[in-house]
């Protein structure tokens, strides 16, 4: 079992494993037609108390940084990640704490 994320469905609420599904709810993808925008399109929600407390000797957010925040994709395999240079965007910390905004001119992998 994932313990970073899972999916729930837009339309009826229903939660999956991340093992369970690929991209839509199974039961609303299937009234789905073509003329339609898509029903059952899942949104990833992540156990963060799970992720932090992987965590607990580090400041959290240095260290999702030194992993470049692998720890927040919903990957099962690092393997799956894409060749072309994406990813290591910098990210600005404003004014409040632990707010950051990432600065898209520039991903440096
Ligand atoms: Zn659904």
């Amino acid at each position: 079992m994932n313990e970073k994320y899972y999916f729930e469905c837009t339309n009826c609420g229903r939660k999956y494993s991340a093992d369970e599904v690929q991209y839509l709810c199974p039961h609303c993808s299937s009234k789905n037609d073509k003329k339609s925008p898509p029903l059952g399109v899942l949104k990833t929600l992540y156990y963060y108390k799970k992720i932090k407390s992987r965590y607990k000797k580090h400041k959290l957010f240095d260290k999702l940084k030194e992993k470049e925040y692998l720890e927040l994709l919903p990957l099962k395999s690092e393997r799956s990640l894409s060749f072309l240079k994406v990813g290591k965007t910098p990210l600005y910390e404003i004014n409040s704490p632990n707010i950051f905004l990432p600065a898209e001119k520039n991903n440096s992998r």
